[in-house]
């Protein structure tokens, strides 16, 4: 395209259809903040295919602070894109071949565990309930990995159904309060809490995560609450702890695949970095809004939302 035909975003025409409106967005937010504006995006090629590129707005300031211009990056990343699938297929593929052996091995314990029952040992049963336990948090963390590869290489489809969240609201809260003892959980007036058309399944994941970071990341004995507020347009969920608190330089970035903040207390926690960023996914293909919002030292709050339809 020539000069002429690229200016005054005449390279709209090369973007992906997906990508123009969030594109649009991203570039009012760099103007209204001076933040410059960063993305992976799809480009057309010269033969009309679509090769994945990273593109950079920065605006560029006049001596009074004031946008002068803006100068613009655009790479090509097609290749890391290409080998970023592969670790991706790869990582599905050996979470795949991890959880056969897994299941045979809980299934070898369950066996072991009515057989401790029977000659009423109580110390081999303790042992055996330890290692399932184990097993149990192995089979979640490898379930978390395979969840991620599935939804880089787009399998993920969400199935809304329409169901109430008093019913779903009630087993979350019944499952937390006989497996969480450290920390007081509220959950308010479940019964009165609305329907909504969303993926159960997938929904459920997304509160338990918010909740079980809540539990992980803040000290024994203290409160977490959970809210769930009908709003006109919107439902609106929320989960709250006195925790540590993160520091607004990150509220954008965990929710970003792998990340996790450097800190004391997360040398200490088990975790790989994913369970956020599979929260946002699932929250963008539903078409809701998904932030954090915290201060360190303060506790933090994690929100989301759904569309009421
Ligand atoms: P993981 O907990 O497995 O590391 P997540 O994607 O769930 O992964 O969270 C990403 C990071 O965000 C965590 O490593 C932690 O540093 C931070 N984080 C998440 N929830 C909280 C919370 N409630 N309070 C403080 N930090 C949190």
């Amino acid at each position: 395209m020539s000069f002429e035909d690229l200016r005054d975003f005449g390279y709209f025409q090369m973007m992906h259809p997906d990508e123009i409106e969030a594109f649009q967005a991203g570039l009012k937010h760099a103007s209204e903040t001076g933040i410059p504006f960063e993305s992976e995006m799809r480009f057309k090629d010269i033969n009309g295919e679509y090769r994945w590129h990273l593109n950079i707005a920065s605006p560029v300031f006049d001596d009074e602070g004031k946008i002068a211009l803006w100068a613009g990056s655009t790479t090509d990343i097609q290749r890391l894109k290409d080998e970023e699938q592969r670790k991706s297929d790869f990582i599905g593929m050996v979470s795949h071949e991890l959880k056969t052996p897994l299941t045979s091995i809980k299934a070898y314990l369950q066996v072991m565990e009515v057989k401790a029952k029977k000659i009423d040992d109580e110390n081999v049963q303790k042992i055996i309930d330890r290692s399932l336990i184990q097993i149990r948090k192995m089979t979640s963390m490898i379930d978390g990995f395979m969840s991620v590869s599935r939804l880089e290489s787009s399998k993920i489809v969400i199935a809304p159904t329409r169901f109430g969240l008093a019913q779903l609201i009630g087993e979350i809260r019944d499952d937390f309060k006989n497996t969480v003892m450290s920390h007081q959980l509220y959950f308010g007036n479940v019964e009165g809490f609305p329907e909504v058309t969303a993926d159960r399944d997938r929904i459920e994941q997304v509160i338990k995560n918010f909740i079980g970071n809540a539990v992980k990341y803040s000290p024994r004995g203290t409160d977490v609450i959970f809210k769930c507020l009908a709003e006109i347009e919107e439902i609106h969920f929320s989960v709250s702890d006195n925790g540590q608190g993160i520091d607004p330089s990150h509220h954008q970035k965990i929710f970003e695949r792998y990340y996790r903040i450097e800190n004391d207390l997360s040398k200490t926690t088990s975790g790989f970095g994913i369970g956020l960023y599979f929260c946002a996914e699932i929250i963008s293909l539903h078409g809701g809004r998904i932030w954090v919002e915290s201060e360190l030292g303060k506790g933090s709050t994690f929100h989301f939302t759904l569309p009421r339809h």
